[in-house]
């Protein structure tokens, strides 16, 4: 596990270290945080919502 640290309300998120870039994990504050990763460090972001409009 790693501890990162929630952009939203700055308290300490545990995510698996094997957690894929564009992973979301939810936190208890309820934000829904995407895992990235740049030059090694993973850190989290909050996750967009994804709009179910990908029209066929
Ligand atoms: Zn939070």
């Amino acid at each position: 596990m790693v501890l990162l640290k929630c952009p939203v309300c700055n308290g300490e998120v545990q995510v698996e270290d094997d957690a894929l870039p564009g992973e979301v994990v939810e936190h208890e504050c309820g934000a829904q945080l995407e895992v990235v990763k740049e030059d090694g460090k993973m850190s989290l972001r909050l996750a967009e919502q994804i709009g179910e409009d990908w029209g066929e």
